[in-house]
């Protein structure tokens, strides 16, 4: 192995730390905590799981966390009804709704009903727009965390080649913008696109957010390259009845080509709720007037 890996979960417990100063430095300031509310409506397994670790973490950071828990039955207009309440409630900074929501609830509305100046996890069309046009808003979290990653790595991007497997509107297409406002070189790569181990293998830097078990193979990677794994596949573990997780890339066979890679779990994992923390955080400053720190 030769890739020096890429230490996501040191760097967002550093990160953390940081939100847990910004945080204090809000209250002591506004005269109030910052307050983060998370919406989660059904019983999904995985998203309650991720709704309570946002709830500890925000607490842990020194925050408010409003938790609103629904029934999968909720009609659309009940929940578009709580979100015009958090929207108008001067103790919440920022409003998350956790995806995905029941099948009967139109998603986009869902999101446009969430005020843009507490849409910290950067869905909203409006925040989407300011990132492409380079204004400040919200930038969702995953990709702005992978930036963080990057950036730490390698310093100045600057004319780097990047390829983005994925243009989802929440990994692929955000991360596209986030590395073109660094002025690399981006290309955004997913199903439809030809020769894609050629394609990658241009790379300087990759980032794979496909959804696809171990698909990024070590001929696939430039030598010496930065590869993001973003990936969160669960697959059969080795032992009978077993599950564990693994990324998009081969991250055994890409280690030995890569220069620096991110690993699965430990790596931009960690990341998406540090990412959140601070989100939150920079919304309640602008909520306030006040100014973030340096
Ligand atoms: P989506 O399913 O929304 O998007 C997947 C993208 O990959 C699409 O653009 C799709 O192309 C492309 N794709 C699918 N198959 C191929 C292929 N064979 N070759 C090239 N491109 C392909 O996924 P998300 O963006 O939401 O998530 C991607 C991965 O990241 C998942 O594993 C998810 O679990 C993980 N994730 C991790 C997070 C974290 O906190 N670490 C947060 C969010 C996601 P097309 O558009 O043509 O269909």
């Amino acid at each position: 192995m030769t890739a020096a890996i890429i230490d996501g979960k040191a760097f967002a417990a550093n990160l953390r730390a940081k939100v847990g100063e910004l945080a204090a430095s809000f209250e002591a300031k506004a005269g109030r905590k910052a307050g983060l509310a998370v919406v989660l409506v059904g019983e999904d397994p995985a998203s309650q799981v991720y709704v309570r670790s946002k709830g500890k973490s925000t607490l842990e950071a020194g925050m408010n966390s409003f938790e609103h828990k629904l029934p999968a039955d909720t009609a659309e207009a009940d929940l578009l009804a709580v979100v015009e309440k958090l929207n108008a409630d001067p103790a919440v900074d920022g409003i998350l709704v956790q995806l995905p929501l029941p099948r009967h609830m139109d998603e986009q509305k869902v999101i446009a009903t969430i005020s843009p100046d507490k849409d910290v996890d950067g869905f909203h069309v409006t925040n989407a727009g300011r990132l492409a046009v380079g204004q400040p808003g919200f930038v969702p979290c995953t990709p702005l965390g992978c930036l963080m990653l990057l950036k730490d790595r390698l310093g100045d991007l600057s004319g780097l080649d990047a390829v983005v497997i994925g243009r989802s509107n929440i990994v692929g297409k955000p991360m596209a913008q986030l590395l073109i406002a660094e002025s690399c070189t981006v290309t955004v790569a997913h199903s439809r696109t030809k020769n894609l181990a050629d394609v990658v293998k241009r790379a300087d830097i990759v980032v794979a957010a496909v959804g696809r078990p171990e698909m990024v193979k070590a001929d696939w990677i430039k030598p010496g390259a930065t590869v993001i794994d973003v990936g969160i596949n669960r697959v059969p573990a080795a032992e009978e009845g077993k599950t564990k997780l693994v990324g998009d890339v081969d991250y055994a066979g890409v280690a030995e080509v890569a220069g620096a890679i991110t690993p699965v779990p430990g790596g931009v994992g960690p990341m998406t709720i540090a990412v959140l923390l601070r989100n939150a955080l920079v919304a309640a400053f602008r909520n306030e007037g006040l100014d973030l720190p340096a």
